[in-house]
């Protein structure tokens, strides 16, 4: 899938701190394992930046899996042990990873 497309899709989502509506251009595409997208997006609104891990078919509506503001991507990546470089490699990350972010970052 395209990424301008992953952008629209995105863009239908709203921003969790302040319910903006997200436009194409604050989305930025980080990496994919298939249809799991992991994504950086901006909130034009109140400025906060999310990191989003997403499963995205075309046509169907995102399944956000996970959106960490920065504050707690920092705590997500001593967690894991991630480097900053690594984290763009996040895909291969994932490839391993089971999917339970929830159990993870240990909160429902
Ligand atoms: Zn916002």
């Amino acid at each position: 899938m395209k990424e301008n497309v992953i952008k629209r899709v995105m863009a239908s989502l709203k921003c969790g701190v302040c319910r903006q509506r997200y436009e194409p251009d604050n989305v930025t595409v980080l990496g994919h394992q298939e249809d799991l997208w992991f994504l950086k997006v901006f909130c034009p609104a109140c400025h906060t930046q999310y990191l989003v891990a997403a499963v995205i078919k075309e046509g169907e509506a995102p399944e956000v899996i996970t959106d960490l503001t920065e504050a707690e991507w920092d705590k997500f990546k001593s967690a894991v042990g991630l480097t900053a470089n690594e984290v763009l490699d996040m895909h291969n990350f994932l490839k391993d990873f089971d999917g339970d972010f929830f159990r993870l970052f240990g909160r429902e």
